[in-house]
C-alpha cells in the first residue's frame, strides 16, 4: 500500500489489536503498518489514549 492509513483505518487497527484479532485486518493495512514507522506511532498513540481512558 502506497499511502498512509486513514484515521478510520488506524481506529480499526487499534480496535482489532485490543481484541487480539489483528489477523482479521486487510493484508494491505498489516503490511503497511509493518513497514511504516509513522503509522505505527499513530497506532501507539491512539492505543495509549484508549488505555488511559479505560484506566480512569
Ligand atoms: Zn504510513
Amino acid at each position: 500500500m502506497e499511502r498512509h492509513l486513514t484515521e478510520e483505518e488506524i481506529a480499526l487497527y487499534v480496535e482489532e489489536l485490543e481484541l487480539k484479532k489483528q489477523e482479521r485486518l486487510p493484508e494491505a493495512i498489516l503490511d503497511h503498518v509493518q513497514e511504516c514507522l509513522e503509522c505505527k506511532m499513530e497506532i501507539v498513540e491512539v492505543w495509549e489514549l484508549i488505555e488511559e481512558q479505560e484506566a480512569h
